[in-house]
């Protein structure tokens, strides 16, 4: 079957959602003849989900669906993704191949810190560690002595975490002096955007391969696809599962090589398939064959998540680029802002950013505005601010404010 009649299978599928029913109203299955038909259908946002709940989604008799699961979102309502046998089967057969892509094996003791419960990690680590045959260790977040002292005991030889449980479990095992009684080789990270500093610090304080793990639980759950041994960028399970990067501000579709936002259209699932969902996250598809061997085509490591990308005076600023700029400035710390403004016909951009410095506040605003045009091709006002002064906000990693519009 080739992809477009895959795609058209899964739209047929989800039509029988009611909210597939109302969100393609006027569409007949028949209209959709060419790529370019889909690719003109509208998109799936996670707002859309919401109003779904609770199981407006579900796309299938109640009979055939055997779980839910729900994505949290720190405000309002959650999205809730029924499950039948077949998509539970297929979460688990993917993950398991993620865990051979990162070279992890039946003799393997999988140690699971992601948390259980209606949220899909934990319970899909586990999965993919039970049918690879691995040994699970069903251990959920927290209890960082308890963490240890398994690890230690059962001999855990893979860690499954976020990548400041990692790098807590990292500083506490060198903080006991316990390295040596410590068995892990691999760790899998649940994939956010995490710097190169932060990563050399796991991998070197635990002595661990690291793998990034990518999912998200409108599409299944972690375990869609993993990076391999060979390079960052991570092999997408595209026979389960249609890829597509487009301009966020847009919806154009973009060219392979060109960062946008990925959009997933599942290929296989029952209980609540998703077409042309938006996932926010940035990235680019690199198609060329990867040296390991797989076919599966590739995503790069994410840079950012589309809500904070913005583009003023014709550069694009994503906010990674814009951690990595601050990250290599000394005196300058982690926590930033950008505020956008227009102002007399013309687009101001102001970076706060804080510092512990009292004294030097006029010349590490001079370097960071003279580091910023130079990295990123425009200069912004830089506001240096005391530690601890900027909002912490709710949402996570909210650090644009675009108040042009
Ligand atoms: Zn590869």
């Amino acid at each position: 079957m080739n992809t477009l009649d895959k795609i058209k299978n899964s739209i047929h599928s989800a039509m029988k959602s009611a909210f597939y029913k109302k969100h393609f109203e006027s569409l007949n299955l028949d209209d959709i003849k060419t790529m370019e038909d889909f690719n003109r259908l509208p998109f799936t946002d996670k707002e859309d989900l919401r109003e779904a709940y609770p199981l407006g989604l579900q796309a299938v008799p109640d009979e055939k669906i055997i779980r839910i699961h729900s994505s949290s979102g720190t405000t309002g309502t959650p999205v809730i993704i029924p499950y039948t046998q077949k998509d539970v089967n297929d979460w688990a057969i993917m993950f398991r191949r993620c865990y051979e892509t990162a070279g992890i094996t039946a003799m393997d003791r999988i140690h699971i810190t992601p948390g259980y419960g209606l949220w899909t990690a934990g319970i899909g680590f586990q999965a993919g560690a039970e049918l690879l045959g691995a040994l699970a260790i069903p251990m959920g977040p927290g209890n960082t002595d308890k963490q240890i002292k398994m690890m230690i005991d059962l001999k855990s030889t893979v860690i499954c975490a976020t990548s400041s449980y990692a790098l807590l479990l990292a500083e506490e095992i060198e903080k006991r002096g316990v390295r040596n009684k410590i068995h892990l080789r691999k760790g899998v990270i649940g994939s956010e955007r995490w710097g190169e500093k932060m990563r050399k610090r796991i991998a070197g304080e635990l002595g661990v391969e690291l793998y990034d793990i990518y999912g998200l639980t409108e599409i299944y759950g972690p375990g869609i696809g993993i990076n391999c041994q060979k390079q960052s960028a991570m092999h997408i399970w595209t026979d389960y599962m249609y890829c597509e990067i487009i301009d966020p501000k847009t919806g154009e579709l973009l060219s392979d090589g060109e960062t946008g936002e990925l959009v997933i259209t599942t290929l296989q699932k029952e209980g609540a398939p998703l077409i042309r969902y938006r996932t926010h996250d940035l990235t680019k598809m690199i198609s060329d064959k990867c040296e390991c061997g797989l076919a599966y085509p590739r995503i790069a490591a994410l840079i950012g998540r589309s809500d904070d990308m913005v583009k003023i005076r014709g550069a694009i600023i994503y906010p990674s680029r814009v951690d990595e700029l601050l990250s290599a400035i000394e005196g300058v710390s982690s926590e930033y802002q950008i505020m956008i403004d227009h102002l007399n016909g013309k687009d101001i951009l102001t970076l706060f950013f804080e510092t512990a410095e009292t004294d030097s506040k006029t010349s590490l605003e001079k370097t960071v505005e003279h580091q910023f045009k130079e990295k990123i091709g425009i200069t912004p006002k830089a506001k240096a601010v005391g530690m601890g002064e900027l909002p912490r906000s709710e949402k996570k990693s909210t650090r644009v404010f675009d108040n042009r519009y």
